[in-house]
């Protein structure tokens, strides 16, 4: 039941695709392949918003494709790529793509779990089209004849601002549970609902998430955090109960919580964060991560200072520990753990007020984050306001307040 919409009855029009997106697609159009817009480039327009990259599908293999362009790079292994550098500018291109139940060679490949190992079987459009996750990410734009290719049904959902997986969603998840992340990021930063049986089957098949390669966790967790809709994300990943096979130490803090606290810590630095996103300043995934295992590293530093460590070196040790197991779900990079730990540290510093160490402090290149970080866990409390409104003055104030403000201190 393809779908064709001609160029008067839909709203992509050339003046919203990127111009090199453009080019992509008329070389590969004069070399005789074809070639579409599709994914979250047709996707955006289409909702009447402006997209962030754009996605290019097309029967050229990624050997060709890299014939017709110098500044080609072919990438992956799971899945093989072809992106187009132009400066900054990534135009990603894809071959079209079979599902592996149409083929028996070395090309697809599923684990034991049923995941999808590996994905590199070549197909034709409709193939294509019935192998991506979402029906709205699967219509196509040609920018031969302006129509708009939908094989899925993804209009109407579109219509009735809908996420539905395509074919049956269990199997689907099954084969790549990536997509339980994708549902929950994309509906919240869409704002679509999930359909309904879409929607049933995440909490109970979240655990999959688990067997999931930590590195594109990692990955996805940017995408999950740094979109400027954190906090509807993660409280709608907690909601689904996935937040609890990837956050593992941070759920097992939250359901301790019984002042509530370390929730609304996590929460207004979620909050914290999407703000910053929406006013354009700069944001790090270290900032988060080091309030998604604060409480972690804080309950196992007591545990084992208890057990008679120094406070200092119980802190460096649970932060390593608190990490390290994070890191079996998300490979957060050393030069990120570096920061998360950077951060921690200062924190000692901050609440420990000493004259000779001041200055210091101030001019470390994460007292910024540290300071920021020391506001949003300070809360209602009121000792930890008061050191922060202390470093708030510190930062406004003259130099020679300053000096005054050091001269006070023991
Ligand atoms: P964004 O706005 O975040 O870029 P997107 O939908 O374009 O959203 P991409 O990761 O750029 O996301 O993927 C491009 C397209 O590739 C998707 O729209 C979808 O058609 C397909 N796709 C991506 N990931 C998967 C997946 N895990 N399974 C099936 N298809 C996928
Ligand atoms: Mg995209």
């Amino acid at each position: 039941q393809l779908k064709i919409l001609q160029r008067a009855e839909h709203s992509v029009s050339r003046k919203k695709i990127s111009k090199n997106a453009l080019k992509v697609l008329y070389r590969l159009y004069g070399a005789d392949y074809e070639a579409y817009l599709v994914g979250g480039g047709v996707r955006d327009i289409l909702l009447g918003l402006s997209p962030k990259d754009f996605d290019i599908a097309t029967s050229a293999t990624p050997e060709q494709v890299s014939k017709q362009f110098r500044n080609c790079r072919l990438i992956g292994r799971r899945f093989r790529l072809a992106h187009i550098l132009f400066g900054r500018e990534i135009i990603e291109v894809a071959t079209f793509r079979a599902s592996h139940e149409n083929s028996s060679s070395q090309d697809a490949k599923l684990s034991e779990q049923g995941v999808l190992v590996r994905d590199n079987v070549y197909g034709n459009l409709e193939e294509d089209a019935f192998r991506r996750d979402f029906t709205i990410n699967a219509l196509y734009y040609s920018a031969k004849d302006f129509t708009v290719l939908d094989h899925v049904g993804g209009l109407k959902d579109l219509e009735a601002r809908q996420l539905r997986l395509i074919g049956d969603p269990v199997a689907r998840y099954r084969e790549d549970p990536v997509r339980i992340l994708r549902a929950i990021r994309l509906s919240c930063k869409l704002d679509l609902r999930i359909e309904k049986s879409t929607k049933a089957p995440i909490p109970k098949l979240a655990e999959m998430l688990e067997h999931v390669s930590p590195a594109r966790l990692w990955d996805e967790s940017h995408k999950l955090l740094l979109a400027g809709h954190a906090l509807d994300t993660w409280r709608a990943m907690r909601g689904y109960k996935v937040a609890l096979h990837i956050f593992k130490q941070t759920c097992a803090s939250l359901r301790n919580d019984e002042s509530g606290k370390f929730n609304q810590f996590v929460e207004s630095a979620l909050a914290n964060t999407d703000k910053r996103i929406h006013q354009e300043l700069p944001v790090t995934p270290a900032f988060l991560f080091a309030v998604f295992l604060w409480r972690p590293q804080q309950v196992l530093a007591k545990k084992l200072s208890n057990k008679g460590l120094a406070p200092y070196e119980a802190s460096q040790k649970a932060a390593s520990k608190v990490i390290e197991k994070q890191r079996e779900t998300i490979a957060i990079p050393k030069r990120f753990s570096l920061v998360v730990k950077e951060i921690w540290a200062l924190q000692f510093q901050l609440v420990n007020l000493r004259k000779r160490s001041v200055e210091r402090v101030s001019q470390h290149p994460r007292f910024r984050a540290a300071y920021d970080f020391l506001c949003l866990r300070a809360g209602d409390n009121q000792e930890l306001k008061q050191l922060a409104q202390w470093w708030t003055d510190y930062q406004e104030v003259s130099p020679e307040i300053r000096n005054i403000m050091v001269k006070k201190l023991g």
